[in-house]
């Protein structure tokens, strides 16, 4: 992508950002989920930022995505939670992993908007280990039967089609990744609305009951879905870390305006100590986060350059889930923060930081939970795979 294109479509989120705020807001403070998300991406040509451009999109390097995440990440973590689940680990994964078919079936219409997408691995009984899901599949002529339920999926209930994974009914225990229509016989979804925060955004539980997925649209090879996923999370766990880094900017910017407005003990509150420790803090991760995110895109962008080497692959990796660990927790921090500046108005979802800390406590949980990122940190520096902990 040409600096010139990297700035345009930057441009155009920022010209989403500024028409979906006063959207969010509303719907933010009626508890309802935001319908004009997609339609306003589609306006701004957003939906397929990091697909090709002969496949419709805009063909975005890692970083420039990144960058436009953050941006976004600002508006709330409901509103970017949509393009990880369309983007990051929707669209990602059929431009990685499917065949030429199958892109073109389903990805110019992504960036249109025709196809919402999501991604779903999650089962109740499969969280932190993907391993134990249910799911399976079983092969008829020229198609997949799929049965099996999908848990806390992001978009899960506005999708039209799906990225998820199965076992084989019989036979060897390696997943396989597939794309699922939704509007087809057999496919059921419960919007799961008790939730703590992103009432904006949809989550849902969905169902497959004797499924029939054309052959055509299996991601890879038979046996590819555990690899599939892993590198799915690379992409989506750099977007939670960009979208997180947004939230902290924005708690900055909230605190910066907050604090020299309001007055008590006769100066602004800007002015006492204890609450500059506060904002010297929101800036502190504000620099750090910003710092990793760009590094783990850096690394994504090299990786993707050099499929074949291995090494940069490893360290892509690892780096996302360093990043994502460590902003996830900064976000979490600096919403805190910026509620504690605001005093009695903070702890209130009137105002933007008390939004943001209900909404960012998600980001410490989904595409890998602190503990399991933990434990691949601590495996990795402690020599690898013989070293992880859940084994
Ligand atoms: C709003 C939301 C959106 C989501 N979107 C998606 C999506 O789009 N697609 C998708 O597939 N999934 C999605 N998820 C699911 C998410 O990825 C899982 O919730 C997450 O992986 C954790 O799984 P779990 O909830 O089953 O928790 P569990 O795996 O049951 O874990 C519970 C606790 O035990 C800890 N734990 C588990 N194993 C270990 C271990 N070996 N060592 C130490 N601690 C351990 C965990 O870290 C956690 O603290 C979403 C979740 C939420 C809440």
């Amino acid at each position: 992508m040409t600096p010139q294109e990297s700035s345009q479509l930057l441009a155009d989120v920022e010209a989403f950002c500024q028409e979906i705020r006063p959207v969010e807001e509303w719907c933010y403070a009626e508890h309802k989920f935001n319908d004009q998300v997609a339609p306003l991406a589609k306006k701004h040509n957003i939906l397929g930022t990091i697909v090709p451009r002969e496949l419709g999109g805009r063909g975005a390097d890692t970083v420039t995505y990144a960058r436009a995440l953050a941006r976004i990440g600002r508006e709330g973590t409901g509103v970017r939670t949509f393009f990880s689940g369309h983007t990051s680990i929707g669209e990602y994964p059929i431009m990685t992993w499917g065949s030429d078919e199958l892109k073109k079936r389903y990805l110019p219409a992504a960036c249109r908007g025709e196809k919402i997408l999501a991604f779903g691995l999650t089962e109740p009984e499969a969280g932190s280990n993907p391993l134990e899901m249910q799911s399976t599949f079983e092969r008829k002529g020229e198609q997949f039967i799929l049965n099996g339920v999908k848990y806390l999926i992001s978009n899960g209930g506005i999708a039209e089609a799906i990225v998820t994974f199965a076992y084989p009914k019989t036979g060897t225990k390696r997943m396989s990744a597939f794309v699922i229509d939704t509007k087809v016989p057999g496919f059921t979804s419960e919007t799961l609305l008790a939730k703590m925060g992103m009432p904006t955004s949809n989550t849902a539980m969905f169902e497959m009951q004797n499924l029939a997925v054309p052959a055509a649209n299996l991601l890879g090879t038979e046996g590819d879905g555990f690899r599939i996923a892993m590198g799915s999370l690379v992409s989506g766990r750099i977007s939670v870390a960009a979208g997180s880094l947004g939230v902290i900017e924005d708690c900055l910017a909230e605190v910066i305006n907050y604090a020299k407005e309001r007055l008590q003990h006769g100066k602004p509150i800007a002015k006492h100590q204890l609450v500059q420790e506060h904002i010297a803090m929101i800036e502190q991760h504000r620099v750090t986060s910003e710092r990793m995110v760009l590094w783990a895109a850096e690394l994504k962008d090299a990786a993707t350059a050099s499929p074949k080497d291995a090494e940069i692959g490893k360290k892509a990796d690892l780096a996302a889930a360093q990043t994502k660990l460590f902003v996830a927790n900064a976000a979490w921090d600096a919403a805190d923060r910026a509620v504690q500046v605001f005093g009695g108005r903070g702890w209130s979802t009137l105002y933007r930081p008390g939004r943001h800390l209900q909404d960012v406590r998600v980001c410490r949980i989904y595409e890998g939970t602190d503990e399991i990122l933990k434990l691949k940190i601590a495996a990795s520096v402690l020599g690898g795979k013989e070293w992880e902990a859940f084994k």
